[in-house]
């Protein structure tokens, strides 16, 4: 089961919705509360329910830690840096936990549009878009030089 919305704790500020990388997370234009459109494309990957401050969102586990019959909820509390995480378990055991927020800022990353368009010899490079400085390597990505190749072949 991947995330879903109680309606009565969302207020519509649509935080989810610019969160969600599968954009699944719309706004009803009905009831202004959001809603997963797409359920069977959720990676349950939790960003929507990190970012949602009324603690809207629920989503099921994976289900290595917390199978069937549990519940998860989280609370982001940006102040204090941390995520807050409560697993209840199927047999009534709890977990409570806290982790740091490991994430840049809200908004402080550039959108795809702030960035220079790839020139045409970019498509022939094995590097992907923002790389090599994206990947805070020094001299770019490691790669096999001939000579350390035991028979030669390139
Ligand atoms: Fe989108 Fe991730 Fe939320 Fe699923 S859990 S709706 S993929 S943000
Ligand atoms: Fe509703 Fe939370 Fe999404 Fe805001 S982030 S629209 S409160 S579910």
């Amino acid at each position: 089961m991947p995330t879903f919305v109680y309606m009565t704790r969302c207020d519509g500020c649509g935080h989810c919705v610019d969160i969600c990388p599968s954009d699944i997370m719309h706004i009803d234009k009905t009831y202004r509360r959001a809603l997963n459109i797409e359920p069977n494309m959720c990676w349950e990957c939790y960003s929507c329910v990190k970012a949602c401050p009324q603690q809207a969102i629920d989503c099921r586990g994976y289900a290595d830690f917390a199978p069937l019959g549990h519940s998860v909820r989280a609370l982001r509390e940006e102040k204090k840096g941390t995520i807050s995480w409560k697993i209840k378990f199927r047999d009534g055991r709890e977990k409570n936990f806290e982790s740091p927020i490991r994430t840049t800022p809200w908004g402080s990353i550039k959108g795809p549009a702030e960035y220079a368009a790839p020139r045409p010899a970019d498509f022939a490079n094995q590097e992907l878009a923002h790389e090599p400085d994206a990947l805070n390597i020094e001299g770019g990505l490691p790669a096999l030089r001939r000579n350390q190749l035991k028979q030669g072949v390139v």
